[in-house]
């Protein structure tokens, strides 16, 4: 069906930061396939690991345990200090999930129709559920009705978010991106998090973090809240945390943690030996390799780098994000930068129509930062040299 709007290349193999196409064109990758390709491609510890676990099982079924399952979530809680998981496939899955345990959190409570506190800009997902969570218009647009129990806040107005709770006693989480990914590298600023994480242990609500996109060592720290030194009730991940093979998990602490009884929930490919073996070599390459410093000092090269060469630029209106999660805002739709990105042997992305959004894998190399911005600078110069269009 054709709902991707598709660049003309087809890839066909990588290794580490570079990829080729069919043609056998070679592109540098700041994009790691949306923030998933966390070890780069073709890791010599990732790759015999799958093969490995292909060859002595790819799937059980949940009727039976999963000791790859225990592991992987043993990790998870050791990285995030908290305490139990459950594995689905993809992010919005693990949105899902946190969607049904903040509603019987509510009804738990007694709240007959629980509501959650969603933020403008917001991108969740594209099932019903979530893409209603979702703020984006154009990704709602021929899906309604939309969900109901969504209450709809500016992002980083605390005072917002308290009059809305007042407004709505029916409300049991609050749910954000620690940065938003899609809506445009907009981080949730730290005294922001830290007042959501106070109201929501003076009113007994949950606070859930998406970090399917910002975690997993992506801005320097295992998840991104933890630069604001609080905890999540639930944390869905995704992306990064199988490297490239499907994966999703809800993180819980203890307010949500007992939430979801037997029964309550399931999934029948969630938890499956491959993916789970591929986030269990891909968060013990991350700690033995120190990806997470790597992450950082990448992180701090590039935009380093991007301020010094784009200064007095016009046309940049901001550059945003933390670690190797960076985002460039021009002041003018710049969705013909994908194309010249790959002309030039780049690949990154584009979003919120106006933000130039790089994710490279967190392997990246000092060289390869170089490189992503000695091919990327003057494609923006170029572009916003030109007239308006
Ligand atoms: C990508 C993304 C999702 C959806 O993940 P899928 O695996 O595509 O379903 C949800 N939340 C955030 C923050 C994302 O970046």
């Amino acid at each position: 069906m054709p709902v991707f709007g598709r660049l003309p290349v087809a890839l066909s193999h990588g290794q580490g930061c570079w990829v080729w196409d069919v043609e056998g064109r070679r592109y540098l990758d700041a994009l790691a396939g949306i923030a998933v390709n966390t070890l780069g491609h073709n890791h010599p510890k990732l790759v015999p690991a799958l093969q490995d676990q292909a060859a002595k099982l790819i799937h059980s079924s949940n009727y039976y345990y999963v000791p790859l399952q225990e592991q992987l979530a043993a990790l998870l809680c050791e990285a995030s200090g908290l305490s139990n998981v459950f594995f689905c496939n993809s992010g919005l899955e693990a949105n899902e999930a946190a969607l049904k345990i903040a509603r019987k959190f509510g009804h738990d409570k007694g709240i007959d129709e629980p509501a959650v506190i969603v933020f403008e800009g917001a991108f969740h997902g594209r099932s019903i559920a979530t893409l209603s969570a979702t703020a984006n218009r154009k990704i709602q647009a021929g899906f309604g009705p939309l969900v109901p129990g969504f209450v709809r806040v500016a992002l980083n107005d605390l005072a917002a978010v308290q009059a809305a709770l007042d407004a709505n006693p029916s409300v049991s989480a609050i749910f954000l991106e620690t940065i938003q990914g899609e809506g445009g590298i907009n981080p949730a600023r730290i005294e922001f998090l830290q007042g959501l994480r106070r109201l929501c242990d003076e009113r007994n609500l949950l606070l859930m973090l998406d970090e399917v996109q910002c975690g997993l060592g992506r801005t320097g720290k295992w998840f991104a809240h933890q630069w604001a030194g609080i905890q999540p009730d639930v944390m869905p991940l995704a992306k990064g945390l199988g490297s490239g093979v499907p994966i999703g998990a809800v993180v819980c602490g203890p307010r949500a943690a007992g939430v979801l009884t037997a029964g309550s929930h399931g999934s029948t490919f969630g938890g499956n030996p491959l993916a789970m073996r591929a986030g269990v070599e891909t968060l013990t390459v991350m700690t033995a390799d120190g990806l997470l410093g790597n992450a950082a000092a990448r992180g701090a090269q590039l935009r380093t780098a991007l301020e010094a060469g784009l200064a007095g630029v016009a046309g940049v209106v901001e550059i945003r994000g933390q670690g190797l999660m960076l985002g460039i805002e021009l002041d003018r739709p710049c969705g013909v930068l994908l194309s010249r990105a790959l002309g030039a042997g780049l690949l990154l992305s584009v979003t919120a129509d106006r933000v130039v959004r790089l994710l490279p894998p967190l392997i990246i190399s000092a060289d390869e930062i170089d490189e992503v911005v000695r091919r990327l600078q003057p494609l923006i110069k170029d572009f916003l040299a030109e007239p308006r269009a």
